[in-house]
């Protein structure tokens, strides 16, 4: 909806040959210029204009341009591990696609604007002096309360399989925290050195991170993993994090990591992402420290303290695989790590509605024998060919996709319950239940720019 916004505003520019951009993250919407004072007046004065008055009978054309541009607000695995740690809302829903841009109603995308896109929720960053004429002509607004952070749903530590394309580890901790952020820049380094220099078995190793309250929030690391060595590469990058855990950093380690952050922060290109910083930290609430102080607490941190700070944070770590690996894992004190989301989860409610599969499907395939679908007054449940059950209360629906005929039912906890006849026969009462539960702001028609599957 944010991205629709924005490609609404970008829209209405003529053409200009200067440079400029907008996009879209978790966090911020950012639109950015470069050019002459007078160009800069006149582009910020027309995005502010297109916001205040957003053109949204252009929403049928731009939809397709998003269709087209098909983004994502976070990088695929760092998404799937939001989406573990504090289920789908909020940040949680970074890597769902919900009901596609051609399904956005208007007046949600009214609503977005007029709650989002005004002067009290915007802030202006220049790297030269204001320039003569500069007007931000924005309605003005409230800036919505941010004041607490967003309750995870998962907070121990625990592994999981999801449509992701490399193993990541996701740990819940204070942002600000130097040990941890120097703790990940070190495990970077030993899984750049071993999974990919000693090994071969991966390209990118990246960090990333995802604020969810003043301070709060998520540290990530992902790597990919070449086809085939998606096990290896997870069992390593959890190896790694445990050894790092328990033994630390060397005093050299750390060293490095200091200078190269001394580096980046020092380079005078770097000045637009600290002007960055400073808005992201006066618009969602967390404190900016300039370079001067962040590089002096670096140069204070020792090695215990940074093995502290990570083994603290490994109690919520969260490993997501590629569908289809297992890893074999072990915590610290030799404990296996447990499989989460669904995993173990094998009864099915004995009060309730009980649907199978279209005959013929059973006669030709054991999967479809064990595949069931259950109804109760309180939700759904569905068996699956692996023997994993997924429940979705209906209090905990947070969308219905609606196909004719047909429901696709996405649940709070990440389950997915498809109420499809293609894979249960005589579903017609199950969808009067699931159409009679659900809020009708919470059903959708699909997009028409996917495939039912
Ligand atoms: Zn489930």
């Amino acid at each position: 909806m944010t991205h629709l916004v924005e490609h609404l505003a970008m829209g209405t520019l003529p053409r200009l040959h200067h440079e400029h951009n907008a996009q879209v993250d978790l966090e911020l919407t950012q639109f950015t210029a470069t050019g002459r004072p007078d160009q800069i007046v006149a582009y910020l004065d027309r995005v502010c204009r297109a916001l205040a008055d957003l053109p949204v009978d252009r929403a049928d054309r731009e939809s397709g341009v998003l269709a087209a541009e098909d983004g994502c607000a976070a990088h695929p695995t760092t998404g799937a591990l939001l989406s573990h740690r504090y289920g789908v809302q909020g940040l949680g829903l970074a890597p769902w696609n919900g009901p596609g841009p051609d399904r956005i109603p208007l007046d949600a995308v009214r609503d977005c604007a007029a709650r989002f896109f005004h002067a009290g929720n915007a802030v202006l960053t220049l790297t030269g002096p204001p320039p003569p004429g500069l007007r931000l002509p924005l309605p003005d607004g409230e800036r919505p309360d941010r004041g607490s952070a967003q309750p995870v749903r998962v907070a121990g530590s625990s592994w999981q399989e999801d449509a992701v394309p490399g193993p990541g580890l996701g740990l819940h901790c204070d942002l600000a925290d130097q040990g941890v952020q120097l703790a990940m820049a070190v495990l970077q380094e030993r899984l750049r050195t071993v999974a990919r220099h000693q090994r071969g078995l991966s390209y990118d190793v990246s960090c990333d991170r995802a604020l969810s309250g003043p301070g709060r929030g998520d540290r990530v690391i992902h790597l990919d993993a070449r086809d085939g060595e998606e096990r290896q590469v997870a069992e390593l990058l959890w190896q790694q994090a445990v050894l790092l855990a328990a033994e630390g950093p060397s005093a050299q380690e750390v060293a490095e990591e200091v200078e190269a952050a001394r580096e980046l922060f020092l380079d005078p290109r770097a000045v637009e992402v600290e002007l960055e910083f400073a808005a992201n930290a006066e618009l969602l609430g967390w404190t900016y420290r300039n370079v001067a102080d962040r590089l002096d607490l670096l140069d204070k941190v020792t090695p215990e303290q940074v093995r502290e700070a990570f083994a603290g944070a490994m109690d919520s770590a969260l490993l997501a695989v590629p569908a289809g690996t297992r890893p074999a894992v072990r915590r610290a004190d030799g404990t296996e790590l447990p499989e989460g989301g669904c995993a173990g989860n094998t009864e099915l409610p004995r009060d309730g509605r009980t649907f199978r599969a279209p005959l013929r499907d059973r006669l030709t395939g054991a999967a479809a024998r064990r595949a069931r679908l259950v109804l109760t007054e309180e939700g759904l449940w569905a068996r699956m060919p692996s023997g994993v059950v997924h429940h979705i209360p209906f209090a905990d629906v947070v969308g219905v996709e609606m196909h004719t005929p047909g429901r696709v039912v996405f649940g709070r906890d990440n389950c997915v319950i498809p109420v499809m006849p293609e894979l249960f026969a005589g579903i017609g009462p199950a969808l009067r239940a699931v159409d009679e539960a659900v809020p009708a702001e919470l059903r959708y028609p699909a997009s028409a720019f996917t495939s039912a599957d």
